[in-house]
């Protein structure tokens, strides 16, 4: 089968020939239809130094996709052939102790779809089909290949409760762009979003940030006191991973604040742990989806009307994927899209 995969350990990434997987007793077989492009492909593209420490060479990569079930193992049940399916990318111990609580999304063995064993980026993409999540029927192919970062957003907006709350979202990539959007959706009363490209901060305005501030050249103090907030955010998101937009959401928060962390620091973040103690600031570390409350979220959330549609900014038959990888490298898109049939 046709496959994108990580063939050398240098930067790109390399059309092949690869084996079709094999179905396990409990795994489905999908057909893949669309797969879009993660920040976490760019890194394995680029060959940072992550992806030189956690990715195996060859290897087919993605994550982010949709697709239709063609054949399943003799163990599986709730499922059947012709269902359209996206699936959740964390692949669980089901021993652990939390994997045994209930408590799937924090389990401590998690292997990555895509990252430490082979990817979406194919014809075909074996997973356990505890991981397959069906798409209703009225959600798009487009917004479904999309539910992996969908959900990174969804959980991140919906740890702590959003309604009446002024919300500061660092960084309006994607992800930022679409918890931003989930957060004006779910009832939050302000929603200004930060970064320092201005694509993605008019993108964060389509999508219905109430303000979308370039940290570049305009201070959120001068923006806070626009609006009217006289003591600051109820509500933080990180969804940056830069150190200096951390700290300035840390200082604009209200005493009480909530914050939830998505974005990836460099290991040695300084964090001014007076503004966390004395104003008595909760903070919260997310990692991926809940599996699978969020899932059944997201696709809540745009049945009851959520538009997240302007975030797809670009789509390109597979034959053209070099094309969509320099379009997520320059920095001047949302979510680009790779059709396989
Ligand atoms: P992205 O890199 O596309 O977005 C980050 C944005 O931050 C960019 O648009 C960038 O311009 C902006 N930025 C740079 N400097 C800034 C500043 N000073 N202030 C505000 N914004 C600034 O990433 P994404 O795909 O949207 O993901 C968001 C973050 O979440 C990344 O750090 C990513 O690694 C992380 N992530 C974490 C998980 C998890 O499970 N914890 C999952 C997916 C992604
Ligand atoms: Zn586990």
């Amino acid at each position: 089968m046709k496959a994108l995969s990580k063939l050398k350990a240098e930067t790109g990434i390399w059309m092949t020939d690869a084996p079709k997987p094999e179905v396990g007793h409990n795994d489905l077989l999908i057909k893949i239809r669309k797969t879009a492009i993660c920040g976490t492909d760019v890194h394995i593209y680029k060959w940072d130094e992550w992806a030189k420490k956690t990715i195996p060479v060859p290897m087919v990569v993605g994550h982010e996709y949709v697709g239709e079930v063609v054949d399943m193992g003799q163990e599986v049940r709730g499922f059947n052939v012709g269902d359209r399916v996206s699936g959740e990318g964390h692949i669980t111990c089901g021993h652990c102790r939390n994997c045994r609580a209930g408590r799937v999304h924090l389990c401590r063995n998690t292997i990555g779809v895509g990252v430490n064993r082979e990817g979406s980026f194919a014809e075909y993409l074996v997973i356990p089909a505890y991981n397959a999540f069906k798409i209703p029927d009225n959600i798009s192919d487009e917004l479904a290949s999309i539910f992996d970062p969908f959900g990174n957003a969804v959980h991140t907006a919906l740890s702590f409760d959003l309604v009446g709350e002024d919300v500061l979202i660092t960084g309006a990539g994607p992800i930022g762009i679409m918890a931003a959007a989930v957060a004006k959706h779910v009832g939050a009363r302000y929603v200004v979003i930060t970064d320092v490209n201005e694509y993605r901060l008019e993108l964060a305005r389509k999508m219905g940030a109430t303000r979308a501030v370039n940290v570049a050249n305009e201070k959120l103090e001068d923006v806070m006191k626009e609006l009217g907030m006289t003591e600051g955010f109820d509500v933080g998101l990180e969804m940056s991973g830069v150190p200096s937009a951390f700290t300035n959401m840390l200082s604009n928060m209200n005493h009480g604040g909530k914050i939830a962390m998505l974005g990836i620091p460099p290991s040695d973040m300084a964090v001014d742990w007076n503004q966390v103690i004395f104003k008595g600031l909760v903070i919260k570390g997310i990692y991926g989806r809940e599996m699978f409350e969020t899932w059944y979220k997201m696709a809540s959330l745009i049945q009851s009307g959520l538009d997240l549609s302007p975030i797809i900014t670009h789509q390109f038959p597979i034959d053209e994927f070099q094309q969509g990888f320099d379009t997520m490298l320059s920095g001047q898109s949302g979510k680009v899209i790779l059709d396989w049939c």
